[in-house]
């Protein structure tokens, strides 16, 4: 069965959930083809086929001829699977295209799944498999669940395509950042972040400490903000904030992909857990295995000194 990876620019730059696409590809197996709307200088680095469209003279999203270019691109490839990443890009695309298809739209997915995909529900508290039941799907992936580790050396083969630029009911205005509610992490140079393994709101305070002394801000995993223990505005992951401090410091943080997302621009990462196999272990540049009820006001004392 083959798929067609739609890659994304935005503000004039090829996004990095380009290889997350690849690194879905090469996992589902099969063959596989890249559509870019933007320009040469913005393609994705890999061996295959890649349909280069120009950008839209009304802007750099355009649902109407976005649309019109990726099932051009179906008819040209043959793929039965279309995929995006579940970006803003992602969940206005999908749909449309899907609508035109006749396509199974299954969004968000976080894994492949025995005959289908996985996705979050119960407010991502759970996962349930979704299996398409026609033959053709329409795709989205979480950010940050397929992380690639391939090549990108390789220059991909282009093949030009285009789609008339027809009347389009909306126009695009441009990107808006969002306000961040109460603190922004995103300009925090170091965070400590306290997840679930903390136990409870009042050992919260140990944490808080060890970003004081640090210099630092408070952050959390999502369960320590689902719980009420933080605000949410302080919540590190896909579905919270995404950061990128010059030090991350997980207490007691599991590493599960969704917070993954959401942290590993870090520069420098040390966790803390008592289960020296934890997945964040695999992104830490040190792991500190220990009980984090002793380790953090012990590290905290000594920075006072
Ligand atoms: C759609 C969706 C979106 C999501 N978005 C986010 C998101 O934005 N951010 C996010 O964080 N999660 C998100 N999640 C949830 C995510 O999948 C994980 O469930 C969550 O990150 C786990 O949080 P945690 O690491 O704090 O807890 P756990 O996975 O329970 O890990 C606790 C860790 O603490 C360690 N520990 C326990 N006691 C101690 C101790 N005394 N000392 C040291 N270590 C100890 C344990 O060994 C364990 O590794 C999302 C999930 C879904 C499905």
């Amino acid at each position: 069965m083959k798929t067609l990876l739609v890659c994304e620019v935005r503000e004039g730059k090829l996004r990095e959930s380009a290889y997350e696409l690849l690194a879905f590809a090469e996992a589902l197996g099969g063959e596989r083809e890249v559509l870019l709307v933007g320009d040469e200088a913005q393609a994705p680095r890999f061996e295959g086929k890649l349909y280069l469209a120009p950008p839209s003279a009304r802007g750099e999203y355009d649902p109407v001829r976005h649309r019109a270019l990726v099932v051009e691109a179906v008819r040209r490839s043959g793929a039965e699977r279309v995929v995006l990443v579940h970006s803003s890009y992602g969940w206005d695309l999908a749909p449309r295209v899907a609508a035109v298809l006749g396509a199974t739209q299954v969004s968000d997915v976080v894994a492949l799944a025995e005959g289908g995909f996985e996705v979050g529900c119960c407010n991502g508290k759970m996962r349930r498999v979704v299996t398409p039941r026609t033959r053709a799907a329409v795709i989205t992936l979480q950010p940050g669940a397929f992380p690639y580790r391939g090549d990108r050396t390789r220059l991909p083969a282009i093949e030009r395509i285009d789609a008339e630029e027809g009347p389009s009911a909306v126009s695009f205005l441009g990107y808006e950042a969002p306000t961040a509610r109460g603190v922004d992490l995103g300009r925090a140079g170091v965070i400590v972040s306290a997840g679930r393994g903390v136990g409870k709101k009042e050992n919260l305070e140990m944490v808080a400490a060890l970003a004081r002394a640090l210099g630092g801000e408070l952050g959390a995993s999502r369960p320590v903000a689902d719980a009420g223990w933080v605000e949410h505005g302080r919540q590190v992951g896909s579905t919270g904030q995404t950061v990128a401090p010059k030090v991350y410091v997980a207490c007691g943080i599991s590493g599960a992909i969704q917070h993954v997302a959401g942290m590993k621009g870090s520069e420098f990462v040390v966790a803390i857990n008592k289960d020296r196999e934890a997945p964040i272990g695999e992104i830490a540049d040190v792991l500190a295995v220990g009980d984090l009820l002793q380790l953090v006001p012990a590290i905290t004392a000594r920075l006072a000194k």
